[in-house]
Parts: structure tokens; sequence; C-alpha cells
């Protein structure tokens, strides 16, 4: 009996007081305060879990409706932190029903003895923060108060049920359910007239089971969402074997995966593979019947590019039209208001289906919405259906329902929770909140949670917590918060992995948006369950980065005081993809790229682009041979499908100078770069193929730029050119040699130039400047391959020469610029200062100072996917330049 060993443990705790006091209180006895409790209990605190419930279970306790099981593979759906527990149970179907996941997690409650310390029926009420005794006191709703070190939420993100907001609800003299709150008794609805209000997962599951009892269901939808075939039965063979052929292998590959699930993003994009392949892909991922697969396993662009999407989204389009019988019934249902996978999907058995039985009706509130209910049914402003039930599947206040709206807390200072979160929420990792001292939430807002498989984020936090607090305990602390500048940071990179995903183009309760007056903005962390496990640990290893660590309150008496700890900061300062390729190249523990000497690193430079997804198509790729300073010179020109000033052109010409230090590169390393450009822009690239250093030392390169660009503009016309000024672009030294050549071309008579882009160029020869020293090592570009760069092309007597420093030439009279800076370039100061002396100059000028960026992210086209967004400035300068309006041709990455 629950209650009798709960009251039993409370009365020895209270030590007269009337007060539980223990080590940590945690709210809610699901997946993760169970978790917690038997963490806690072996760390050696004490702890207890308070519960509104008469028994274990969360999520699984309340939502008993007809239908409802869970939609992540019961072999991944499972504790993994006891190799014991995992061959104890078997789980008798792939995706398991509610009653058998609350069979489970009684089972996981009794085999660790850990109902003795959950009070089961029991609401906190208020939860306040004593600053003085560094403890939280929580008042209850049943029985004594609890007096805790530490306060830890677990209590759910979908666990706190919507109202209906409907009119007349009180007025409806039928039988009501929620789908969140179904009853445990058993609810008969043969022969009976019932409505269904809400189309997500929940309903989904519930409408054909109740379809099957129901004299008449009639379902009450007001946004279609996406959902494809369960297939359940046994847990599939293969996955099976794959978890038994080496479970900790398995489940560490999950820890470290995207959504908690041993499954790699696709690597292709849509527009690599032909319509057969992709109907092949998508005919897989329907018959594997998993939410992950149909998500990740696709195409790489699926989850991040309109386009990519939309090739998804059509395909489960057409298998909704192909099953459902009545045209207009199928087209209500077939989702287009949002991105495939920007709300959640659902996986369906027999949903689809059932709109082809006579006895089920679909009304579209998109047409006629709801007006009211009424003592005998629905009223929407065309019709009145009469009912004898209505089922509410109208979903939660997610994610910050079930701390906010639950009970007041009031943290530091009397800070509110409700209204620190006013806003929307703001938190350090989804874990903490400034603020709030030692209060802790599992799977909160700013975390991957919802986005993942849920157990595996919850073991996660529950071992990043207990683990803290043990250290804690260890060095004498008593109070843990994070700091404001922390949980400004995390809100910034949680706000760039957003900018990566289609979530924030859909209206959802990931957003908020389902709750009226709630605060908008992508709720859950969108970069991954292993990237956000990987700074998780790396706040550790960094001596807790962007947390304060406080000992007892010397005043109080209580205990000895120990020293103050700050490690203030920010623990992720890059754009997430530009982390991801640091850490992938720093995994790789290369060797210097000047250590294989020039020949070599051009070898290894190769070989390296030779992994990069292919460039895009465009209209036509041809390598031609132009004349340089000495000779002649290789040139690959990039024509624009379409565009132009007539059909096909003729297209203003760039001329474009690829990046590599003077030593490296050619046409093929900027090939992704150009023909993004060529996309973006309508124009045609011209990538020249200057001679390099050190075979060819300076000015060979400044020469050869200027030569090729004389060339270029006497033979624009037969290269498809439109008549008139070029323009001229480059990358790094090509950025060198774009802004020396229209030096000299401002000297030696033309040709005329329309306007020069340089993204992340060489400027000047010192190496004094602040972002030398700051993004010396660890951005790819190193201060010491800078030197090396240097010292093949120009002897230190040179260097001073406009030709390779041009930030020492005469700036005056030059074509309009537009410079592209990055955060993490050693180059980034040299960058900015050629752009303020060319506005000092008086040359129109912009500039992008991109944040958070190295010095590849913008021609890492399709791998540093953050740097859309720069190019997309650069096409809008380049067009400017060129008197021409904005092009519509390319959408950025995530529009
Ligand atoms: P939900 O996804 O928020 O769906 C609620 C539905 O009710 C939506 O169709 C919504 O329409 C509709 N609705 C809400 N208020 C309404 C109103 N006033 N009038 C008319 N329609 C209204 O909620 P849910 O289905 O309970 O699912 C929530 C989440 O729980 C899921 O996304 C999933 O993460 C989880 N879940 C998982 C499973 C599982 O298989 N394991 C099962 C159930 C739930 P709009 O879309 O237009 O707002």
């Amino acid at each position: 009996m629950p209650h009798a060993s709960a009251s039993e443990t409370s009365a020895s705790e209270m030590g007269g007081s009337g007060v539980q006091e223990v080590d940590v209180a945690v709210v809610g006895a699901g997946f993760a305060g169970l978790y917690l409790l038997h963490r806690l209990r072996r760390a050696g605190f004490t702890a207890v879990a308070l519960e509104s419930a008469d028994d274990v279970g969360g999520t699984w306790y309340w939502n008993r409706y007809p239908g409802a099981r869970c939609d992540i593979q019961t072999t991944d759906y499972s504790y993994t932190f006891d190799p014991e527990l995992e061959s104890a149970w078997k789980w008798s179907e792939k995706y398991a029903t509610q009653p058998e996941i609350l069979r489970y997690l009684g089972f996981v409650a009794d085999r660790y003895d850990l109902r003795r310390d959950i009070r089961f029926g029991t609401q906190v009420a208020t939860a306040t923060w004593d600053e003085a005794a560094h403890r939280w006191l929580l008042t209850t709703s049943n029985g004594a108060p609890v007096c805790c070190r530490t306060y830890i939420m677990a209590s759910g993100c979908l666990s706190s049920p919507k109202p209906p907001e409907i009119e007349g609800v009180d007025d409806f003299k039928g039988e009501i359910y929620f789908t969140g709150r179904w009853p445990r008794e058993e609810v008969k609805l043969a022969g009976k007239r019932v409505a269904i209000i809400g189309t997500g997962s929940s309903g989904i599951q519930v409408i054909p089971m109740i379809a099957e009892q129901a004299a008449h269901t009639t379902v009450f939808q007001r946004t279609p969402n996406f959902a494809f075939p369960a297939h359940n039965g046994p847990s599939p063979v293969d996955r099976v074997a794959l978890l038994e052929k080496d479970r900790n292998d398995y489940r560490e590959q999950a820890r470290w995966s995207l959504a908690g699930v041993p499954l790699a993003r696709a690597t292709e994009f849509s527009w690599q593979l032909s319509e057969a392949e992709r109907r092949d892909r998508f005919e897989k991922a329907l018959a594997a019947g998993d939410l992950v697969v149909m998500l990740t396993q696709l195409w790489a662009d699926q989850g991040v590019e309109v386009e990519g999407n939309a090739l998804a989204a059509d395909l489960i389009r057409e298998r909704i039209r192909s099953i459902v019988k009545d045209p207009e019934t199928a087209d209500a249902l077939t989702p287009h208001d949002h991105p495939f996978g920007s709300k959640r999907p659902c996986l369906e058995t027999n949903y689809y289906t059932t709109y082809n039985q006579p006895n089920v009706t679909l009304v579209n509130l998109r047409q006629e919405p709801i007006k009211s209910i009424t003592a005998s049914g629905i009223k929407t402003d065309r019709r009145t259906f009469d009912v004898d039930v209505i089922v509410f599947a109208t979903g939660f206040d997610a994610m910050t329902g079930a701390i906010t709206a639950v009970h007041p807390i009031t943290g530091r200072g009397g800070k509110s929770m409700s209204d620190a979160w006013a806003g929307g929420p703001q938190t350090y990792l989804g874990l903490t909140v400034d603020g709030f001292p030692n209060l802790f939430m599992v799977t909160g807002p700013g975390s991957p949670s919802v986005l993942s498989n849920m157990v595996v984020s919850i073991e996660q936090h529950a071992d990043w917590v207990v683990d803290r607090l043990i250290a804690m305990r260890e060095a004498g602390f008593t109070a843990i918060e994070a700091t404001e500048t922390a949980q400004a940071g995390w809100a910034r990179h949680m706000a760039d992995c957003s900018a990566l995903t289609l979530h924030r183009l859909a209206n959802t309760w990931y957003t908020g948006a389902n709750v009226p007056g709630k605060a908008q903005g992508v709720m859950p962390y969108t970069g991954g369950v292993g990237p956000y496990r990987a700074i998780c640990n790396e706040v550790v290893s960094r001596g807790l980065l962007g947390f304060k660590l406080t000992g007892p309150n010397p005043s109080t008496g209580s205990g000895q005081a120990v020293a103050e700890q700050c490690n203030d900061g920010e623990i992720v300062r890059l754009q997430p993809d530009v982390r991801l390729v640091l850490n992938m190249l720093a995994d790789m523990n290369l060797p210097p790229l000047e250590s294989f000497g020039a020949e070599g690193a051009r070898d290894f430079v190769a070989q390296f682009n030779a992994t990069r997804p292919a460039g895009r198509p465009v209209g036509e790729v041809l390598d031609g041979m132009l004349d340089g300073a000495e000779g002649p010179l290789p040139y690959r020109l990039y024509r624009p499908a379409t565009g132009g000033d007539g059909e096909g052109g003729p297209h203003p010409i760039v001329v474009y100078f690829h990046g590599g230090g003077w030593v490296l590169g050619d046409a093929q390393s900027d090939d992704p770069f150009c023909r993004d450009m060529c996309r973006r822009t309508g124009m045609i690239f011209v990538s020249v193929g200057y001679r390099h250093a050190p075979e060819h030392r300076f000015p060979t390169a400044a020469e050869d730029g200027y030569a090729a660009l004389r060339w270029i503009a006497e033979h624009a016309a037969e290269l498809g050119g439109r008549p008139g000024p070029l323009l001229v672009a480059g990358w790094s030294a090509g950025g060198n040699i774009a802004a020396v050549t229209c030096q000299l071309a401002r000297d030696r008579g033309g040709p005329p130039i329309a306007g020069q882009l340089l993204v992340c160029p060489v400027t000047d020869c010192t190496f004094d400047r602040p972002s030398y020293n700051e993004n010396a090592t660890g951005y790819f570009l190193t201060r010491s391959l800078m030197y090396w760069f240097w010292d093949l092309y120009c002897s230190p007597a040179d260097r001073t020469d406009s030709r390779v420093s041009p930030l020492r030439g005469k700036l005056s009279g030059l074509p309009p610029a537009f410079v592209a800076t990055c955060e993490f370039d050693p180059l980034r100061d040299e960058g900015i200062a050629y752009a303020e002396a060319l506005a000092a100059a008086g040359v129109p000028v912009e500039q992008l100072q991109a944040r958070g960026h190295f010095h590849s992210s913008f021609t890492m086209v399709d791998v540093v996917l953050t740097g859309v967004d720069g190019r997309v400035k650069m096409a809008e300068a380049l067009r400017r330049f060129a008197g021409q309006g904005l092009q519509e041709a390319m959408p950025r990455a995530a529009e």
C-alpha cells in the first residue's frame, strides 16, 4: 500500500517539527522521478518524491485512454541504467500499450523498493527558497511540508492538460472525458454518439478505438497532422538482434545520437537523389513504421530546408489520399499548413481507414469553427451535432505548464518563476534557472526532452544532477545556481539551433502556440541528444562553467564556511554546426597542414574536399583558359540556369578568386561556394586559377588576378556576360586578391568594377590584432598556418606593398564593398579594419560580422548551414552592386 509506507517514512523523518526534512525532494513518480529516487538513494541522499496520483507512472498513469501506446520502439523506450533490469523485463510488442508500460514502471518501483519514499496523492502547493538556510520549503496539499536542500521537478513535459477553451462546456449534460485524465474505470461507449475534439497524437490513437465501439463518432479537427503506420506487432527482429549483439554499444550509440535512438541522420541531400530513389527511401521508412526513421532517414535536408521537406511531405500526403475514399474528407485530413516534422508527427493504426467507416464523420473546423458546446452537443457555425459523450484530446500546456502553472515557485529575493518566465522559459541547459538555486528540472524547456527518446534524456539529466549533488557534497557547497551570462548565452545557442530547423515555422505546442496568451518560441533544444550531452559534460569539465557555487551561510552557524566559486561564461559561443565541424576536426587529430609541405597540403585539401557534399546544380559549368600575367591560366565558369536580364542571360559576371593562402586551392576547392552564389545571385561566376606560391611568389597572384580581370572584361560577351562593369569577389587569400585587383583596376585604367565582395579577406601583414591571438588555434585556420602562407608567398621586405597588404594602399575611389568577417577567425580584425578604412576613405561599405562563425563557415556550403544567411546577404549585395533587384530563386536554409 503506497500511502501506508509513505506516511511511515514521513513520520520518522519529521523529527517532531511537523516538517519532513530531506536532502532532496522530487516532484513526480514517472520515468524521471523513479530513476532519480533510485540514484539519489544509492548516492546516500535522503529523498522523497511527491506524486499527485495514487500510484507510480506519471504520464502513463494519467493517459490511459483506449489506444494509448508509446511511439518510440520499446527496445529503446526502456531504462538502461541496470543491465539486470533489462534482462528481467520483456516487452510484448514493438509499441507497448499504456497498461504494459504502467506495469513496467510498477515493476521498477517494486524491484528497487522505491514506493517507500513516495508520498502519493500529494501535490506541492508552494515552493520557496530560504536563502539563509540554503534550503527549499515546500508546502503540500496532503501531509507535512517538506524542507529540502535540493528541489527537482520531474513533473513531465506533457502533464498539465490544457483547458477546453470552448464556451459552454459546463452546460453539456452528457459525459465528458479528457484523454490526458482518462478514468481508471471502464468507459462504456457502445451504442453512444461520441464527439472527439483534437487530432494530435492522442486523438489519432484514440479515434479508431472509439470508432470501433461507438454508434457514431464525430471528429472535430482544427489542424490535420502528418501520420503514418505504426506497423505494431512483435519488436522487429533486426532491431532486437542489433540490441542483443552488443547491448552496451547500442545504448551508448543511442546516448550520443540525434534523437536518443541509435540512428544517424541521412547524409545525402534530396537533390542528390533521383525521384525513384527518394520514393524507395520513403517506402522503406514507411515499412519501418518508426517516427525516428521517417524523421531522419529520408534525406539530409528534410528537416532543415523547405524544399527538401516538401518532397517528404508530398509523399505522405499522397498516401493519405490513397487511403481515404471520400475526396473531401481526404483533403481535410491532408496537412498543408506546416512542414513535416515541425509539428509532432504521429504513428497511426487504422486511423485513416477509420474515416471510410459509414459511422464516422469528420468536421473540418477550418471551414466551420465550433461556436459553443450546448446541453446536447456541439454547435459549429453551420450545424449542430447532438452527442452523448465528448472526448477532449486537446493537448497540454506543454513543457512549462507542469512547472509554473501547478504551484508558485519563489526563488532568491522573492523572485517568482512565473514572472521570470513571463516572456517564455529561460533556463541554463534546460536544467536550471538563474535566481532559483538548487532547483533542477528533468527534461525542462531548453533541453532535448520532447524531441528525443524521453527515457534516454531522463537518464542523462538524472545522472548529471545527482553527480553534481555528490560533487557539491564532497566539496562542501550547499547552493548551485546558473549565472545570468550563462543563461543568456544558452538562449542565444537555443535560437541558433532552432534557426537550423523548421520548428519555428509551425504553430505547435513546441512553441507554446497551442495555449492562448502563452509566450512563443521553440521550447525544446533542437541541437540533438548527443551534442547536448557533450555540452553538459563540457560544462563540468570546464569547472562548472556558468554556475555559481556557494557554501553554507556562516551567519546561520550551520556547517563550515566554504569559499564561493563562480566560473562565469557561455558554454557555446560557436554556431551549432560550426561546433560540430570543429569537434569532428579535433577528433581527427590531424597534423598541422603546414607540416605536409606545399604539395602534401594541396593533396590533403583535395582529398578532404572530395568528402564534401557535391555542389548543387547550376545551368552550366565549363572549364576554359584565359590569359594571365605571363601565360594561360585555367578558369571555371558557372552559369545560372535562368535569370539574367533576359531568359537565359546575359548575366552580370563575377570574377572570383578562391582561398588557400596563395599556396593551396583551385576551382574545385571553392566549387560549392561558387555554385551556391551563382544560384543565389543569378550571375556568372568565373573562378580564376591564379598561380600559387612557393613556385610563384609575390606579386604573381596579384598580377594574375588583375590580368584575369582584364581578359574576362574583354571576353565578357563571349562568356555570355552582360556588357558593363564586372564584379569581383574572393574568400580568404582570394579576398586579398579581389581587394588588390580592385585597387589595380582603379590605378591602371580599368576595367570598371561595380562592386567587390570580400569574404574573410587577408588585408594586412601584421599579426598583432587581437583576433590573431584570440583565435590562434582551434578554429582550423591557425596563426601558424597563416605565418607559413605568408612566408611562402611573400618576403618580409615586400609585405607592406599594397599588392599584398591592400589596407596599406590608397583606398579612395574604390568600388562599393561588402566585407564579411567571422568571429572565430584570426583574420577577423584585419577584415574589419579594411571595411572601416574603406568607409573612412568614402567608399560605400557594408559589413557582415558573423557571430559564432569560423574562417570556412561561408564556403562550407551544405555543411555549415548557419552560413546561409550570410550568403543570402552577400548575394543581395552583389545584386545591388549590379543594379539588380532581389533574386527570388533561392530560399534561405530554413524558410
Ligand atoms: P496535441 O498534439 O497538442 O493535439 C491537440 C489537438 O487538439 C490538436 O489537433 C489541436 O488542434 C486540437 N485542439 C486544441 N484545442 C482545441 C480547440 N479549442 N478547438 C479545437 N481543437 C483544438 O495534444 P496530444 O494529442 O495530446 O499530444 C501531445 C503530445 O503528447 C504529442 O505531440 C506527443 O508528443 C505526446 N503523445 C505521445 C503519444 C505516443 O504515441 N506516445 C500519444 C499521445 C501524446 P491544433 O493543432 O489546431 O491546435
